[in-house]
């Protein structure tokens, strides 16, 4: 007894040890990293000085930061600001101009449209003759320019940098407040400017954004579910409102999808259409004004009808997260949405699910090769078959995984294969496999999926080395999805790697193999050991408990291999994987970009608290992370990204994509031990 607890005891010290020095480790990145950041400022600001303002961006005077960010102190305006009634009449060719060299500059071209509008019409005119200092180097300034015609110079410190010519803007920070102008500029030829005042501009702005807000109450104050909000509350949704802009087609929300935000129509016409009969039905258009998926903000719903931009729609969203945060949720009546039309889809799902007989499906047989005339298998896995079939009557692919019922009790599958089942057919998202039936008999449990035509990830890294990052970024943002959806509704996947990821015919990621998903209550954990080693985290392989956090880890370890070819920890020897991943040591090779190294290093910290994805912004983090940033989420869930993947996918027979196995003629053995009764 003594000796055992000796024996724990020491166990217990070599860990702590092991946990100190981590810690140091991390300390010691920790600082590192900031050194490099700090150097890496250095040189950006040497460059900077290097380079002058032309470098960083032709169109502006380019204000670079030296020192410590200076505060911009608020400048009393007056409360009734009125826009100047003095217009200069411009003509088309003069707005168009002004307009060019709005949208050519950073920081102006994020006004809207109307914005823009007003300050092609209040811009006015400034003439000046060769010589003439238009702004002069440390005075303070109150316009913005842009050059209509002629030449002038921009000098800082009695230095040229450089020439402004037509359709050039500079001094734009001063329509924002008031800041000393950090060069000067001169004329050169004579020279025609549009010109307008920081004062003006502002009472665009705010007048703007009142009527907005005024405009914004009005539509929020019609939506049923919103009605016992007080206009203190509404004010606060609209705070937290953001302006999105479709282009015409553009999917807004798709029906069968789940519902995530709410939309008020700003500008524009949506069309609402919904699946009758395999066949788009159009319902009805919305104009101005409507809103739409306001149940989406308090119950868990999948949209009803899929709406799309007629010509572009200008829209007013919030999402469900943010609109949890901002309104509790007991101030809220439940509405329901006016149903458009009754649930055709839901029967026609019926449909398929009633009218898939086990002993319609008809094996699809390989058609050339050695296996010729044989059943085609698609996959191999640690518990079963899955094998292409048809039927006559619905002529399209369906995935047979079939699995030994013998087998699956010898391992103590049964109540895993129970789960999986249940969470597949409770699953509808675009990034997950769907399940269509479920079948048994004496000897095998089925489950009848939808085909993914494009093979395995894992097929496709193998053929490829390792994959170029658009191609990486995009199998990961599918995943990010899939997790997303199914954190949501409190499921814990637990088998992430590129063999449980399938790309379906348009390059599409799908997680299948749900043979270790687990259902877990935010806060509770889970002990059991499980997952692929080369994916398990620290806390798995120590048996501390788990939870989602687990699940964050293995996305990183993904990332890694999905661009290096291999996972960040391995060995043939499963022991050496452990002792790795509790090391925590982490090679990266050369060719790593930042964006990369920085998700995986964040994705796969050591504590599962303080991992990408399992803090205070959950999931939204790892979205907005900036390895992510060429992926629009919303196209991406609408399916309308387009799958850099699809160039991984070859053209041929069905099964083309897919290594070829023999078939196994054995039966397996008979099973009646009853546990499958509710499968
Ligand atoms: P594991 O050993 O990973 O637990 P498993 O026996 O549970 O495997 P799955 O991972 O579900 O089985 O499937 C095995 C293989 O079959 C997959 O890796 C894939 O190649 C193929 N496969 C599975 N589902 C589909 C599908 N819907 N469409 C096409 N191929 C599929
Ligand atoms: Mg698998």
């Amino acid at each position: 007894m003594d000796a055992q607890l000796k024996k724990i005891q020491q166990m217990l010290e070599k860990q702590c040890q092991l946990n100190k020095e981590l810690q140091n480790q991390n300390q010691d990145l920790q600082r590192q990293l900031q050194q490099k950041e700090i150097h890496l400022k250095e040189l950006q600001d040497r460059l900077n000085d290097f380079a002058g303002p032309s470098q960083a961006n032709s169109n502006e005077i380019h204000e670079v930061r030296k020192s410590r960010a200076a505060v911009v102190a608020p400048e009393p305006v007056a409360e009734d600001l009125e826009i100047p009634a003095s217009r200069v009449q411009k003509s088309a060719s003069e707005s168009a101009q002004i307009i060019k060299a709005i949208s050519k500059n950073d920081f102006l071209r994020r006004l809207d449209e109307e914005q823009i509008n007003m300050m092609v019409e209040l811009m006015t005119v400034l003439d000046c003759a060769p010589g003439d200092d238009v702004i002069t180097e440390g005075t303070e300034g109150d316009s913005m320019y842009i050059v209509a015609d002629g030449e002038l110079r921009v000098m800082q410190a009695g230095i040229d940098l450089r020439t402004l010519t037509s359709g050039d803007v500079f001094g734009e920070l001063a329509i924002l407040y008031n800041c000393k102008r950090t060069a000067s500029v001169q004329a050169v030829t004579a020279v025609k400017l549009w010109c307008i005042e920081r004062q003006t501009y502002r009472s665009i702005m705010t007048s703007k954004s009142k009527k907005k807000r005024e405009q914004l109450m009005g539509f929020l104050k019609k939506a049923q579910t919103l009605k016992a909000l007080n206009n203190v509350q509404l004010s606060k949704i609209i705070d937290c409102m953001e302006e999105v802009k479709f282009q015409n087609n553009e999917v807004i929300v798709r029906e069968g999808t789940e519902g995530n935000s709410f939309y008020i129509i700003l500008k524009g016409e949506v069309l609402v259409t919904k699946k009758v009969n395999g066949q788009q039905k159009s319902i009805r258009k919305m104009v101005e004004g409507e809103h739409f998926g306001e149940l989406a903000l308090i119950r868990e719903i999948l949209r009803t009808a899929t709406c799309t931009a007629v010509g572009t729609v200008t829209c007013f969203s919030i999402d469900k997260e943010v609109f949890e945060e901002t309104i509790p949720f007991e101030s809220l009546e439940l509405h329901d949405e006016p149903d458009l039309i009754e649930d055709v889809e839901k029967t026609e799902k019926a449909g398929l699910k009633t009218s898939l007989k086990l002993k319609d499906l008809i094996p699809v047989l390989y058609q050339e090769g050695s296996y010729q005339g044989e059943p085609i298998t698609l996959g191999v896995g640690g518990f079963g078959r899955v094998e292409l079939v048809t039927t006559l009557q619905h002529r399209k692919y369906f995935a047979m995984k079939k699995v030994s019922k013998k087998h699956i009790v010898a391992k103590r599958q049964e109540s895993h294969i129970l789960l999986e089942r249940r969470i597949l057919q409770a699953i509808q998202c675009d990034f997950i496999v769907r399940l269509h039936a479920g079948f048994k008999d004496s000897r095998y449990i089925y489950m009848i999926m939808e085909f993914c035509s494009g093979g395995e990830i894992w097929t496709k890294l193998k053929e490829a080395g390792r994959f170029e990052e658009n191609i990486a970024v995009f199998v990961t943002a599918c995943v990010v999805e899939a997790y997303a959806h199914l954190h949501k509704k409190g499921i814990l996947y637990r088998d992430l790697k590129p063999e449980n990821l399938m790309l379906d015919s348009k390059g599409y990621v799908k997680l299948v193999d749900f043979g270790f998903a687990k259902e877990l209550s935010r806060g509770e954990k889970t002990y059991s050991f499980c997952g692929t080693p080369e994916y398990m985290s620290p806390e798995i392989i120590q048996n501390q408990g788990h939870d989602f956090a687990a699940d964050f880890w293995s996305l990183g370890v993904l990332v890694y291999e999905l661009l290096v070819g291999s996972p960040p920890f391995s060995s043939s020897e499963p022991q050496k994987i452990y002792a790795k991943i509790l090391d925590g040591v982490m090679n990266f090779p050369p060719y790593l970009e930042e964006g990369a190294k920085s998700l995986i290093s964040k994705l796969c910290r050591p504590r599962p608290g303080q991992r990408l994805g399992n803090t205070k912004n959950g999931i939204k983090d790892v979205r907005h992370h900036r390895w992510f940033n060429s992926i629009n989420w919303h196209k991406l869930r609408m399916r309308q990204v387009e799958a850099p993947t699809t160039k991984l996918i070859r053209k041929g027979p069905c099964y083309i994509n897919f290594d070829r196995f023999p078939y196994d003629k054995t039966k397996a053995e008979e099973e009646f031990s009853g546990w499958d009764r509710n499968f």
